[in-house]
């Protein structure tokens, strides 16, 4: 017999979002990945992990035509790295803009580390004239994380300490039991 007031459906699973190149698929601008361990054969078994790569979203390719940010340090632009005209830097906010509002029903997000897209954090940013180098936020990233400003999130780097790693996930649980 079963007892109609119970809800048998399984539960829906925890969704993160991870910036593609992590989970080995073959996204980078020279067409390799930046595969991590611990997301794929650790978090991948509790979570569902949904891959996110802004620069083949907005068409660039792969392989492409590597980018870097430049100019003013607070907002810079993404452009390519051997040709100064290619500019993605709106392509890639308008992208980040879209997902922030269209991706369903995530509870986290894991961005690559120093990428000029996706770093959240410590992205060399190439400033003309200046003397030191300089670090900023990722284009894509940069958007995304301001409109989604209380979802928790982290680089792959920051995850690698146990302590980090655990204070992540039980943002992430927070957040979806919120
Ligand atoms: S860092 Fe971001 S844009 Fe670059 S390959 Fe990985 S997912 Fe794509």
């Amino acid at each position: 017999m079963y007892d109609d007031a119970v809800d048998r459906r399984p539960a829906k699973p925890v969704r993160i979002a991870v910036s593609s190149c992590l989970l080995g698929n073959h996204v980078r601008y020279d067409g390799g990945h930046q595969r991590d361990e611990f997301l794929v054969d650790v978090l991948a078994l509790v979570c569902e992990l949904v891959p996110v790569c802004p620069e083949v979203a907005i068409g660039l390719g792969v392989p492409r035509p590597p980018i870097r940010l430049l100019g003013d340090l607070t907002r810079p632009h993404a452009r390519g790295v051997e040709n100064n005209e290619l500019d993605v830097t709106a392509a890639l906010t308008q992208y980040a803009a879209h997902m922030a509002r269209e991706i369903n029903e995530i509870s986290g997000y894991v961005f690559k580390s120093k990428s000029p897209s996706c770093g959240i954090r410590g992205v060399k940013v190439h400033v003309p004239g200046a003397r030191s180098a300089s670090t900023g936020v990722g284009v894509f990233a940069h958007e995304f994380t301001a409109l989604q400003l209380l979802l928790p999130v982290e680089d792959e780097a920051r995850l690698a300490p146990p302590g980090l790693r655990d204070c992540f996930i039980e943002r992430v649980f927070a957040y979806r039991r919120w």
